[in-house]
């Protein structure tokens, strides 16, 4: 008796941990093909996902709860197919994000990351990480994540750094890496260059500053310029007008005098200028604008830097050396206001740029750094996917993709933080030499000095990333994983980090490993609140999916997220769709636990070979179209489809009928009973397989009772080759082709549930009480065989008194006072007629009849379009087939208006 085992409802809180537990220790999680092993075949090709390594400072959100429920369905859906399947965990060490965090746990114990020393630092850093490293791990882990666990990866791990060496070292010798002074974006606060990535740009109240900048040969006579930042003016070195703009003509060529300072710049004329903007002046300041950058660039100007690394004025700034950049702005204005060189101040609407990390203002400065020339790898990275070596899903962001790759600058690689992989460049102070080495040098091979010094730089943290999809498999050895592995099949991410992250993969991998590192890039959206929101701490309208997975478990939220994403697009999400889900699990137990009852109410052989009722035909037709349709769906990366088009099934096809009548059938007993439950448990058993990916949980629970009750019962119900050990290793429901009948039953049953339907409505309008059995009369024309043999479903389903309905061909004489129902053709009199109100039933029938006639009209026109040509013969002949129905259910209704009449 297992179902005693079976508890009422689906405990998550008694079955996650456990189930997740036993799937890792039992081995599931890793590949079945594994390159170690004996038995290895080298020709099964692999499904591999390298996992996008969340920082190791991470606590679970719903971005990563995103990605790792939407990889885990492409992991789990390829492990049922039977193909060995890979996905590689780990984390990312995170530079900055990391040493902030440790460095404010410093200020708290009253010292600083300066007052450590790097070495102390670093060691702290590690530390740390050994103790919380492993948090956002466990919580991957909660979510059912089925990575091989035994491969998990750290950026910053001994393999890994050595991958990151070779790296720089192959790109340094092949002299795509250069280290120069350029224009970078700095951050004060941090006291490093950041990436594009980290600032974020805020609407923020500020002024447009206009002043006079004095002809040098002329003190009368000045040029109106304006700035938003006053304090840049200090190290301009020029002043920029359009050629021919005739306002300004007879300056260029000419000299004007940077205020205070009293340094001559030329004026020069550059296209670049608009002169519809402000005054149509531009003052250029190379070392703290990226367009003035370029044009000091493009006319050899001086680059004067006027900031030091903390956003002071430095010795450029003449007597504002020392002072805080905002300080310079308000004090430089002052003085130029006595002088006399002020025109107005206006209030103006600014752009801020802002460190995503310190929140400080970010300077764009001229720094050294450390760059990759970046043209030759995007060029290669553009052909492979123009060349579909490599897809986008969704296929709109190939041109955004094309659109960064044509127009990338080199990438500043060098950070001034100490938590990375320091740069594997060494100084020698006594003979100048530079080494760049793979290995740590003993001694100065130019003067064989020992006093070498490293470079202080870490690399970005998207250098040791870029790298993830092969370095994660040994490389730079030719290890067997790395054979067997690599190139990966995957990359699934969202699409905010298509260029930060999936673009470098592309480059680093097709320069180091000449392959493509990944065939498919599926790229999910963002995640915002109900009402379309971003979810922000300040708005105060996060979702945190661990509460959310304590309160309603995890297939629960798997399910929401999964059903709810198209790829590429934003999705909206509540905690009422996720208790939705949470009953559609509970809907999944309530059916297990209905049919491994069954099993106790049906023999367990047959005694005859199957005769299968309406019912069986249909709910078997309408599993294989869905497994079909879930198969085509999955194939084209439609999963949030998929899963709608399973639930549906689940819920409003197999639970609400086909349950319902299986109930008469085991009734009946003997071999209908056996069938009958027979059919419950393939089509329960398929559905779990087929939710599996979405739902792994409670569908692996559940799937164990199943499984064990059937074998308990009979070794009749065990799907071909036998029941698995367990449902996250057992076969994927492969569609088969249809056989012929199928259409035939399914409209079948599609007029038997219409006529139930109508039915029930009916009695619902007239407010019968649900349980008050009722008579019928039934004239049902050609149908009337199909609907004889329906009979006792159609009682019990729409609670009719069986002994009082007749199902009959043709009535001559129609029914007086009786309330009439007409479906597809088939006319149903109902004796409701004391309850009935002649003028509300005329009226309905009306309705009905203005509904059909519009229907008849719309396929009128259809049928008489070029649709009837182009489309295909059966299709067109379906729509035939609509219209003669609702023309024969006109006529009838138009019967019935006379006779009300009458
Ligand atoms: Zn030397």
């Amino acid at each position: 008796m297992t179902q005693v085992n079976l508890p009422k409802t689906y405990d998550f809180k008694d079955t996650e941990q456990r189930l997740y537990e036993w799937w890792e220790k039992t081995g599931y999680f890793k590949p079945d093909n594994e390159p170690q092993a004996q038995d290895f075949d080298l020709t099964k090709k692999p499904f591999v996902i390298s996992i996008p390594p969340p920082n190791v400072t991470g606590k679970l959100h719903l971005g990563h709860a995103m990605f790792v429920s939407m990889e885990d369905l492409m992991i789990r859906y390829h492990r049922m197919k039977g193909i060995p399947t890979l996905w590689v965990p780990g984390t990312d060490h995170a530079g900055i994000a990391t040493q902030l965090l440790v460095e404010r746990s410093l200020v708290e114990q009253g010292t600083s990351r300066e007052e450590l020393g790097r070495e102390a630092f670093v060691s702290r850093t590690w530390e740390w990480k050994e103790k919380y490293g492993g948090l956002i791990t466990q919580q991957i882990r909660r979510l059912g994540a089925s990575c091989d666990w035994e491969r998990e990866r750290f950026t910053l791990d001994d393999g890994l750094s050595r991958a990151v060496r070779e790296a720089f070292v192959r790109l340094y010798e092949k002299g795509l890496i250069y280290k120069g002074p350029r224009l970078i974006n700095w951050s004060p606060g941090l006291r490093t260059a950041v990436s594009d990535l980290e600032v974020e740009y805020s609407e923020e109240p500020g002024f447009l500053y206009y002043f006079k900048y004095v002809l040098a040969d002329d003190p009368e006579d000045y040029i109106p310029v304006a700035t938003t930042r006053p304090e840049t003016i200090l190290g301009d070195t020029a002043v920029a007008v359009h050629p021919e703009d005739e306002r300004y003509q007879k300056y260029v060529g000419r000299k004007v005098v940077v205020p205070v300072l009293g340094r001559e710049i030329p004026v020069i004329a550059d296209e670049y200028v608009d002169r519809e903007f402000g005054t149509a002046a531009l003052k250029i300041t190379p070392a703290h604008d990226p367009n003035d950058y370029l044009i000091g660039q493009k006319h050899g100007l001086e680059t004067i830097n006027v900031l030091d690394e903390g956003a002071r004025i430095n010795e450029n700034g003449g007597p504002y050396q020392g002072m805080g950049r905002f300080d310079c702005r308000n004090k430089l204005w002052q003085d130029m206001e006595e002088a006399g060189l002020v025109i107005k101040k206006d209030p103006y609407k600014l752009k801020v740029p802002r460190s995503q990390r310190g929140g400080e203002i970010i300077e764009p400065m001229i720094s050294t750094q450390w760059f990759i020339s970046i043209k030759p790898l995007a060029e290669a990275a553009l052909k492979a996917v123009r060349e579909e070596r490599i897809q986008i899903v969704p296929e709109h962001f190939t041109r955004v993709y094309y659109n960064w790759l044509e127009n990338i600058e080199d990438w500043c690689i060098s950070r001034q933080l100490w938590w990375g992989h320091q740069i594997p460049v060494w100084y020698c102070d006594d003979c100048g030499a530079m080494i760049v080495s793979r290995e740590d040098p003993a001694e100065c091979p130019t003067c064989s000095c020992g006093k070498l010094r490293q470079e202080s730089d870490v690399l970005d943290t998207w250098f040791s990333s870029g790298l993830w999809p092969f370095s994660t498999l040994g490389w730079p050895d030719e290890t067997p994983d790395l054979k067997y592995f690599y190139p990966t099949t995957m990359m699934e991410t969202g699409y905010d980090i298509l260029f930060f992250w999936v673009a470098r993969m592309i480059m680093f991998g097709l320069e180091f490993t000449g392959q493509e590192p990944f065939s498919a890039i599926y790229l999910h959206g963002l995640i915002r609140d109900e009402h379309g929101q971003k979810m922000s701490k300040t708005k105060g309208n996060v979702i945190d999916p661990l509460e959310v997975m304590d309160e309603m478990g995890t297939d629960a939220l798997r399910f929401t997220l999964l059903v709810g994403s198209t790829p590429g697009k934003d999705m909206n999400l509540s905690t009422k769709k996720v208790e939705g889900n949470r009953n559609f699990a509970n809907k999944i137990w309530n059916a297990g636990r209905y049919v491994i009852g069954a099993l106790e109410k049906s023999p367990a052989e047959p005694e005859a070979e199957p005769v299968w009722t309406l019912a069986d035909s249909w709910i078997w037709a309408r599993l294989q179209t869905l497994v079909r349709d879930v198969e085509r769906l999955f194939q084209t990366y439609q999963y949030g489809e998929a899963g709608r088009q399973i639930y549906d099934f689940f819920w409003s096809e197999f639970a609400d009928w086909y349950l319902e009548i299986s109930k008469l059938q085991l009734a009946e007993g003997g071999d209908r009973a056996f069938y009958t439950a027979y059919t419950l448990v393939k089509v329960l058993d398929t559905c779990l397989r087929l939710l599996h990916p979405f739902t792994p949980f409670v569908t692996e629970e559940l799937w164990g009772h199943l499984k064990q009750a059937a074998e308990a019962h009979t070794s009749r119900l065990s799907p071909q080759g036998g029941w698995e050990d367990a449902l996250i290793v057992a076969s994927w429901p492969e569609p088969r082709p249809e056989e012929g009948w199928e259409i035939e039953k399914m409209a079948d049953f599609e007029l038997f549930m219409e006529v139930v339907r109508s039915i029930r409505n009916m009695r619902a309008e007239k407010k019968v009480t649900p349980g008050k059995k009722i008579p019928a009369l039934i004239v049902a024309g050609d149908k009337t065989v199909l609907l004889q043999g329906q009979k006792s479903a159609i009682a019990a389903l729409a609670y009719l008194d069986e002994a009082q309905v007749e199902i009959r061909a043709t009535q001559d004489e129609k029914p007086q006072d009786q309330v009439s129902l007409v479906v597809s053709g088939v006319e149903i009199y109902l004796p409701l007629v004391d309850l009935v109100d002649k003028e509300a039933e005329r009226e309905r029938l009306e309705k009905e009849l203005a509904e059909i006639t519009g229907q008849i009209k719309r396929l009128q026109g259809l049928l008489s379009s070029p649709f009837a040509q182009k489309a295909p013969p059966a299709v067109v002949e379906k729509e035939r087939q609509k219209l003669a129905t609702y023309v024969e259910t006109a006529a009838k209704l138009k019967e019935q208006l006379e006779m009300l009449k009458g």
